[in-house]
């Protein structure tokens, strides 16, 4: 049974009263993932230090209360709600930028500053973090790092397991312990990878109190080329043969013709039909050479209409990437349009499965095969370069049978995943969503062990389980 009267007590104690929020209606907004996910908690707590947050979880450990660390929320696999026995952890306050080195190649950060200001803060010195996910307005360094996020540039800069140095880490255990595990330095060995382990654990092993990322200056051009396709299946193979050509883009992103309809409306782009963007990292002098490469494979499959910026500045301009950027809020405008009414909601799920990219075309003949077998709507999204797509569908909640032939409908998508050689989750992570397409992966793959495996690291990090407990698996 819960004290609330004495955890809130502790926490205005260890944080000071006026950072121990307990009105309703903000718990409410906290408690809410962009997932769609929602639950209540006690409070939300708001620290400024790792020396309260080792308190926090001090006094968590001895009290057996769960703790929900939280960056911004706006996750897709429901890993950062909470339970209502238990506090939110929020970083609102850690939100500084505390070193940038050059020299050294990284920045020191607290876990919640934005990406968006911390690229803000290193184009100062014409440098970039280039994990840049569509979120990036609101997505915290905290919340990436523990989603082992992606983003626009995947294709090229990999994902927060490529990025992240060193670590500062506070444990859910009897003396709230802080270390620090990793390097400042490019090279580093020490035994069994712990910085790695932590890099996706979606905040169920230990709070993540300061990083280290490493930077990169930023590129001297971005020239961009995007195509219309009226095949679906005309973009992948136009991306499989971008790859033979071994021409190495940094942004390869689709949206269906779906997601363009509706974007197009908002942009009035006057564009139709299922969109590739390509994006490369070539000076100004000679873009027009890769340009013309890139062109001539988009004709040779078919593309209707053809834009090309030879630069990011023109692009963005031009507003290229914003039917992209806004494809999922498109989906949830779309669902509710549909759906929206006094009795019923729609819940709008987006899943994140990666396909090795040989494997794109068959991938989405099967989905849409699929999506015809069920009857369910389905847009199509996402980082093709790494083979990342977010099949994206809906549901009216308050169809009870509806709902259980949704579930099977998300996990046949992963299922197709996992049959071409994929996976069930390339960015977003596991969270409440995907415990049983974790399960699917592993079966296949023979590993089962593997979960288990897991769930004893965690035991060893938290042995209480208290720490955003009911995640992952
Ligand atoms: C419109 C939209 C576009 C998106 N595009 C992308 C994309 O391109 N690529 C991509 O990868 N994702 C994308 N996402 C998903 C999401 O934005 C990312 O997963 C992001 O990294 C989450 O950051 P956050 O700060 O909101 O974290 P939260 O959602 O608050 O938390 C995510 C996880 O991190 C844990 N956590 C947060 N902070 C800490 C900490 N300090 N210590 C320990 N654990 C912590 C939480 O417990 C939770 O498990 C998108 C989401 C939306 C809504």
């Amino acid at each position: 049974m819960v004290n609330r009267n004495k955890i809130l007590r502790a926490m205005r104690n260890i944080v000071g009263a006026e950072f121990v929020e307990t009105d309703e209606l903000a718990i409410r907004l906290y408690s809410k993932e962009a997932s769609g996910i929602e639950s209540k908690a006690l409070a939300v707590v708001f620290p400024k230090i790792s020396k309260e947050v080792s308190e926090i979880l001090r006094f968590a450990y001895a009290e057996n209360l769960k703790i929900y660390p939280q960056g911004s929320a706006t996750g897709l696999a429901g890993a950062s709600t909470p339970s209502p026995d238990g506090i939110i952890l929020s970083f609102d306050r850690m939100n500084t930028v505390k070193e940038i080195s050059i020299v050294d190649g990284f920045v020191v950060v607290e876990p919640g500053v934005r990406i968006i200001h911390l690229n803000e803060e290193l184009s100062k010195y014409g440098y970039h973090f280039p994990v840049d996910p569509a979120s990036a307005k609101s997505a915290t360094v905290g919340g990436l790092i523990n989603t082992g996020g992606g983003g626009l540039k995947g294709v090229v800069y990999g994902t927060m397991r490529e990025w992240v140095m060193e670590l500062e880490i506070v444990l859910p255990d009897e003396e709230g312990s802080i270390l620090k595990i990793g390097c400042k330095t490019p090279k580093c060995r020490q035994g069994y990878d712990l910085v790695r382990l932590i890099v996706g654990s979606e905040g169920t092993l230990a709070v993540v109190t300061e990083a280290t990322l490493r930077i990169y200056p930023q590129p001297e051009n971005v020239a961009v080329i995007v195509g219309f396709f009226d095949d679906m299946e005309n973009v992948m193979k136009t991306v499989v043969e971008i790859k033979k050509k071994r021409i190495s883009p940094a942004i390869l992103e689709f949206a269906d013709a779906e997601t363009v309809k509706i974007g197009a409306e908002r942009t009035q782009l006057g564009v139709r039909g299922n969109m590739l963007i390509v994006g490369i990292e070539v000076p100004l002098e000679i873009s027009e050479k890769y340009l013309r490469a890139l062109e001539d494979i988009f004709k040779n499959n078919n593309a209707n209409k053809i834009l090309i910026a030879e630069t990011m500045a023109k692009a963005e301009e031009m507003k290229l990437f914003e039917i992209r950027r806004a494809a999922y809020p498109a989906a949830i405008f779309e669902a509710s349009k549909e759906i929206e009414s006094e009795l019923s909601r729609p819940l709008v799920v987006i899943e994140d499965i990666a396909v090795p990219p040989s494997k794109l075309p068959e991938t989405v003949r099967k989905l849409r095969a699929l999506a015809n077998e069920y009857s369910f709507p389905l847009v199509l999204f996402g980082h093709v370069g790494d083979g990342n797509l977010h099949p994206t569908s809906w549901v009216d909640t308050s169809n009870e049978k509806m709902k259980s032939k949704f579930w099977e409908f998300l996990h046949k998508i992963m299922q197709i995943a996992i049959d071409l050689g994929g996976t069930i989750s390339a960015e977003h992570g596991i969270g409440t969503l995907k415990k049983k397409g974790l399960e699917m992966e592993f079966e296949k793959k023979g590993s089962l062990k593997a979960l288990e495996i897991m769930r004893s690291i965690k035991k060893i990090f938290d042995p209480k389980n208290i720490l955003n407990p009911g995640k992952i698996f």
